[in-house]
């Protein structure tokens, strides 16, 4: 039976649906044996509508760490946070993750510029896709080498809306394996872009091996918004990692990465 662990939730406190008890509800009927919350939070604030108010963190951190303390013995829960990769912003992230006693931190690029590129398509008409799929890519790597991160986050997003380059882009995935190689950084197989235009897991499973062959850590989550999509799809997710070649999984406490077997 495997360990099943699920990190990325999404609950009241940025764009989920429900309370965190919720969540911990869906994976003790599942079995999970570890649950990480890990709301969206923007280093530099305002007000997205999907991001928490940097003046909810020390509830949400205090919300967490009690739901910790109080299921101990039967699950372990998480502390954790979904933080934009915002170029520029290092000093506040910095400050953000160093603020409570995270268990990880997931690291995601939503951002190119000012825009969006998962919110919706509009962003990719009348762009070059090759273009915006090399400096997203670029973007992620540039992310995994700050050391701010633990997880990457849907390492490829940018493919949610299906606009497909012509570009040959192996390269950019092989590029991205090393760079979380050498940075020694995770990374998840998100199974909620099947919930998305794009019908699939990120990253693309043609290129699972690459991350294998690279020795890169990775660990499979949900990014839940809802409590029905914990552990959504996970027994397609841990087959595809080890027909990839894994045979290990990445495990998280106190921000250190443990490996379990898969
Ligand atoms: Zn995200
Ligand atoms: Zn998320």
């Amino acid at each position: 039976m495997i360990y099943g662990t699920d990190y990325h939730m999404h609950t009241v406190y940025s764009d989920g649906k429900y309370e965190p008890e919720a969540y911990i509800e869906a994976a003790l009927r599942l079995g999970l044996k570890e649950l990480g919350f890990s709301d969206h939070l923007n280093p530099l604030g305002g007000d997205t509508g999907w991001c928490m108010d940097h003046k909810r963190l020390p509830d949400y951190a205090g919300h967490i760490l009690r739901l910790k303390r109080e299921h101990k013995d039967r699950l372990a829960v998480r502390l954790g946070l979904e933080i934009d990769y915002l170029p520029g912003a290092e000093k506040k992230t910095e400050e953000i993750i160093s603020s409570f006693p995270f268990d990880y931190i997931i690291g995601s690029v939503h951002y190119m510029g000012d825009e969006t590129v998962d919110l919706g398509p509009e962003f990719y008409i009348g762009k070059d896709i090759d273009q915006i799929y090399e400096n997203y890519f670029n973007l992620v790597c540039e992310a995994a080498s700050t050391g701010f991160f633990d997880i990457m986050g849907h390492p490829d997003l940018v493919r949610i809306h299906r606009f497909h380059p012509e570009a040959d882009i192996s390269l950019l995935y092989s590029m991205m394996a090393s760079s979380f190689a050498i940075h020694e950084v995770a990374f998840e197989l998100n199974t909620n872009g099947r919930n998305k235009p794009l019908h699939d897991f990120y990253p693309d499973r043609q290129y699972l091996q690459l991350f294998a062959q690279q020795g890169v850590p990775v660990c499979v989550n949900s990014d839940a918004h809802f409590p029905e999509r914990v552990g959504q799809y996970f027994g397609e997710a841990y087959e595809l990692l080890r027909k990839a070649g894994y045979r290990e999984m990445a495990v998280f406490a106190g921000r250190e990465r443990f490996m379990i077997p898969l």
